[in-house]
């Protein structure tokens, strides 16, 4: 584990030399002091970041040679992916195998950019058909300069990636923040950087709290983009910071997405894709499918094998053979989480399973899968997003009710559907008021594809080539082509 912050290609100690502590959830044991980075080393960061674009190699390179790196480093975690995914299991909570796969999908997405990089090479420009025959017209895409990223901790090595990988790939130089939860993975990628030659400056990882060393980097002139994931509120000073020198902002927020089972729908799938949209990662998904709506006939039967299987799922620290379901990130998150379910209850809703500590797990931050029902449309845990294993279940009338109740949210991030009636998917799909949409599934997700929110969840896309987009800037070249004078001032 490192115990400094990597910037202009070196491992600093913080200019104030302090630390916080990382708190393994499945034990409440410190495990590291992790360097906590200030406004001072953000400062040195961006600096490092802002010479390394306006004078370093970096955006210069061919979009092939860049992909060389970006090979590189992806091999290099696959390479690692057991080790990381262990870091990943004591620092974040979730289970090894989901780690695991966090390492692989990490790897994919460093290799899906280098595929993009080097596409830029085989389109440098696109000819701009215009009206004016005196005229001709090109556009270039650049990399926009230096980006800010900040990132959360329910996905820490993978989500680095979704903006290292296009930032890089694109030709931007950048200063990664993760989340002070879960900091240990992204001095790693730090290191892979170092390791496979990337240059001094162009990947800057600083540690530190969200206000001493996230808004700072947000507030910082130097930088040319920023790019968030996280909560909603801290989205809003993210976006307000950005406003001051109009940066360009991207932005990935909370969610309480719907997931609709019609009647037809098979009820042994519907719970497990029910169980995968909430449980997994122990619900801490932006794009869970927190709220689901089961059309009235299937209700009774759904609710019962649901409750049977969520009380059959394994809970334990994440290294245990066989874990399904880990302790929370954070104690902070785990009586965020009780509280709301708490509030939930007291608005009127029943706990059908879970809402507690499990029996026997003492210490580590763990709750029971939790299923809430007979709430109100109004009721706290309907509405807001809680971030946990805990499910709200409610009965639909019929099409048009179902679709009613899902898009009424001022979140927007992804929603699904269920049944056998494919044609029904597909108009449900299209009247959700999501960026993100699943059919018969909830969850799966795809570099190639694009991510992000409609309404308070976000604004823009990542992945796919929307995510590469979002570190570019678009150039006309306008020529005028004519040897006639153009004869407006002087005849
Ligand atoms: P958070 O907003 O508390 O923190 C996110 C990051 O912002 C952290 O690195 C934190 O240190 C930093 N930060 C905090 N205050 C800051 C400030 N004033 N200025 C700049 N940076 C600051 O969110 P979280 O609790 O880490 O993550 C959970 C949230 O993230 C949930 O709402 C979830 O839905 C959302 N999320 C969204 C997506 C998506 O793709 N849409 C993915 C994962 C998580």
């Amino acid at each position: 584990m490192k115990h400094r912050l990597f910037i202009d290609g070196q491992w600093l100690a913080p200019v104030k030399g302090g630390t916080f502590p990382v708190v393994n959830p499945a034990t409440e044991g410190v495990i590291h002091h992790a360097p906590a980075g200030t406004a001072e080393d953000i400062d040195l960061a961006v600096k490092a970041a802002r010479r390394a674009f306006d004078t370093g190699p970096w955006p210069k390179l061919s979009g092939a040679e860049r992909a060389r790196y970006l090979r590189a480093m992806a091999e290099k975690i696959l390479e690692r992916k057991q080790e990381l995914g262990r870091l990943e299991v004591i620092d974040n909570g979730k289970p090894l195998p989901e780690a695991v796969w966090d390492m692989e999908d990490t790897a994919g997405c460093f290799s899906f950019y280098a595929k993009l990089a080097e596409e830029l090479d085989e389109n440098p420009e696109e000819p701009i058909a215009l009206s004016e025959p005196r005229f001709s017209s090109k556009v270039v895409r650049e990399p926009i300069g230096v980006a800010g990223a900040i990132i959360p901790w329910n996905y820490p090595m993978l989500m680095a990636s979704w903006k290292v990988a296009p930032a890089l790939a694109a030709g931007c130089t950048m200063v990664l923040k993760p989340s002070e939860l879960t900091p240990l993975t992204a001095l790693e990628l730090a290191a892979i950087a170092e390791e496979v030659g990337l240059p001094a400056g162009v990947l800057n990882v600083v540690t530190g709290l969200g206000p001493d060393a996230g808004q700072p980097l947000s507030e910082h002139p130097g930088v040319d983009k920023l790019a968030f994931t996280g909560s909603v509120p801290t989205g809003a000073k993210i976006m307000a910071a950005a406003a001051r020198d109009i940066k360009n902002v991207s932005l990935e927020l909370g969610g309480k997405s719907p997931f609709v089972v019609f009647a037809d729908s098979d009820i042994e799938k519907a719970v497990e894709w029910i169980m995968f949209g909430i449980f997994w990662n122990q619900g801490q998904v932006c794009s869970a499918t927190s709220r689901v709506l089961v059309e009235e006939s299937l209700y009774p039967a759904l609710l019962e094998r649901l409750v049977a299987e969520a009380a059959k799922i394994r809970i334990g620290n994440g290294l245990e053979d066989g874990t399904l379901l880990g302790p929370l990130v954070s104690k902070g998150q785990h009586d965020k989480v009780l509280a709301m379910i708490e509030r939930g209850h007291a608005e009127g809703a029943t706990i059908a399973h879970g809402g507690k500590r499990p029996q026997g797990l003492d210490t580590g931050y763990f709750l029971e899968p939790t299923i809430l029902t007979d709430m109100g449309e109004d009721n706290f845990v309907w509405r807001e997003e809680i971030f946990g294993p805990v499910v709200c279940v409610k009965t639909f009338k019929d099409e048009a009710d179902a679709i009613r109740m899902a898009n009424d949210s001022k979140f927007g991030l992804a929603a699904a559907v269920m049944s056998k009636d494919k044609a029904r998917c597909e108009r449900v799909a299209r009247a959700f008021r999501a960026g993100i949409v699943w059919i018969n599934c909830s969850q799966p997700t795809f570099t190639e594809a694009p991510w992000g929110g409609y309404k308070q969840s976000g604004i823009g896309r990542e992945l796919g080539k929307w995510g590469l987009s979002n570190y570019l800037e678009v150039k006309q070249i306008t020529a005028f082509n004519s040897d006639e004078p153009w004869g407006w001032y002087i005849k």
